[in-house]
């Protein structure tokens, strides 16, 4: 038995100690952003992020996200933004805006250069080679790009020719991602996702060939006609595959909020003691083969950034998930992106129409958001170190925000003493640090819970905690 197999937690146990709450993608989370934050706000910390890089020796730079809403056909599981379309040339509309939104962006952060550019969705790849083109290079005379700028973007194997991969890579692209969530057929008819074993590998092989320097996979666990046996096979299929990066996504089915995941139920939904068995099967595969953990969710192999940034404790918590970009703001556009400069955040209308409104008429088209309060900082900064690294130092929290760790926190540890709690974490008050144990690890967002205060008193809601 490895020793990976001894700490590894129970299904039983994890299934037992799993609740509803938040991913924690921002703290605090979007459901508290609030409308009265809008574009005037959004301006104002624009305006403090040019005076904070124009006196910056070496800036970050700026990460950009563009948010695609285009599928072609809905995957019933699917929990995004998307528009439904087979009409190619809304497409071309919708870079137009998306370039005028950039420029809108640009002229408030003059001279601030690019580090990374990524498009998601949606399906980024409903769009054609040529309005990609005119997209990025769009990017590019807003933004300089560094030089060591970073560009990535997920695709869908089924809509995604080979000559779009080769077109990619011509533009700068050098890393992808493909959504795959499970290969059984079982389980691709429950989901209206029909993706062949051997196009996801011909995509991706395609990719590594054209030069791309880094290829993740999705999978999701927990969806309907999925069993320990079935999801193995997934789960080999995508090893032999050794794509860089792995995300294991839990299930979040959540029909009163979109309805379209009512046709998923032709099939019983796991419940949480077989989603507990589905996680804990994958973890011991991917672990198995060599994969180092990141944050509770990902996987990456040993020579890829991401795994490295894990043993640096560079890794970082946004709303793709976790990421190495450190530092710099997060701009997001398109309808419904989250931007996040560090001291605020705030998220663009999720209505095509009000979006293309807004910004043809020279307006961010930001619907709502949230400046930071000084205590917002405290309890973000230890819950994604918690996430990032294992690991919170009371001194390093103590000097970076001049606080008494164990006086500001005195609620949360006296509440970590609870029965269920104090199996999650260990807090070392000689060496002035809290941790949580393999199984706090697995149930990270439970222990983040317990650092937010905003959830005092409530019943859980949201998708569960495995
Ligand atoms: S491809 Fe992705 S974004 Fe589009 S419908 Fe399917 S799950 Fe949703």
């Amino acid at each position: 038995m490895t020793s990976l197999a001894i700490h590894q937690p129970t299904p039983r146990i994890l299934a037992e100690l799993a609740t509803r709450g938040p991913r924690y993608t921002s703290y605090p989370p979007a459901p508290h952003f609030r409308t009265e934050f809008g574009a005037e706000q959004a301006a104002a910390h624009l305006w403090d992020i040019a005076e904070r890089i124009s006196a910056q020796a070496e800036s970050p730079g700026l990460s950009l996200y563009a948010h695609v809403p285009f599928c072609k056909s809905l995957c019933w599981y699917c929990g995004c933004n998307v528009k439904i379309t087979r009409d190619r040339s809304k497409g071309e509309r919708y870079i137009d805006t998306l370039l005028q939104e950039i420029k809108l962006y640009g002229q408030a952060l003059p001279g601030v250069e690019l580090s990374e550019l990524s498009l998601g969705g949606g399906s980024p790849n409903f769009l054609s080679a040529g309005a990609l083109r005119r997209f990025v290079d769009g990017v590019r005379e807003a933004f300089p790009p560094k030089n060591d700028a970073r560009l990535a973007i997920e695709l869908d194997p089924r809509d995604t020719s080979l000559e779009l991969v080769d077109e990619l890579a011509d533009m700068g692209f050098t890393r992808i991602n493909v959504g795959v969530q499970d290969f059984e057929l079982k389980v691709q008819d429950t989901i209206n996702r029909h993706q062949s074993r051997e196009d996801t590998e011909a995509l991706i092989a395609h990719a590594r060939a054209a030069g791309f320097q880094s290829t993740g996979v999705d999978l999701i666990y927990g969806l309907p006609g999925q069993s320990e046996d079935s999801f193995t096979n997934t789960l080999e299929a995508v090893l032999g595959i050794a794509p860089d990066r792995i995300a294991l996504f839990g299930y979040a089915h959540l029909p009163h909020i979109m309805k379209h995941q009512l046709l998923v139920e032709r099939e019983p939904i796991p419940d949480i003691a077989a989603r507990a068995v589905l996680l804990t099967c994958a973890i011991q595969h991917l672990t198995a083969a060599g994969y180092i953990r990141v944050g509770f969710d990902h996987f990456a192999l040993p020579h890829d950034p991401m795994a490295k940034a894990v043993q640096k404790r560079e890794v970082q918590r946004n709303f793709q998930g976790f990421t190495t970009t450190k530092g710099g703001p997060l701009l997001a556009c398109g309808v419904t992106g989250i931007s996040d400069t560090g001291d605020a955040y705030w998220q663009n209308t999720s209505d095509l129409e009000q979006w293309q409104r807004e910004v043809e008429a020279g307006r961010l088209p930001i619907a709502r958001g949230l400046a930071l309060s000084p205590e917002d900082h405290i309890r973000r900064h230890l819950i994604y170190r918690l996430m990032c690294d294992s690991e919170v130092s009371f001194a390093e929290m103590e000097e970076r925000f001049d606080i008494k760790f164990s006086e500001f926190f005195e609620y949360e540890l006296q509440a970590l003493k609870d029965p269920d709690l104090a199996q999650l974490v260990e807090i070392r008050l000689d060496q002035g640090a809290i941790a949580p144990t393999p199984l706090g690890f697995e149930l990270i967002r439970n222990l983040c819970m317990v650092f937010d205060p905003h959830l005092r008193g409530k019943a859980p809601t949201g998708s569960t905690t495995i």
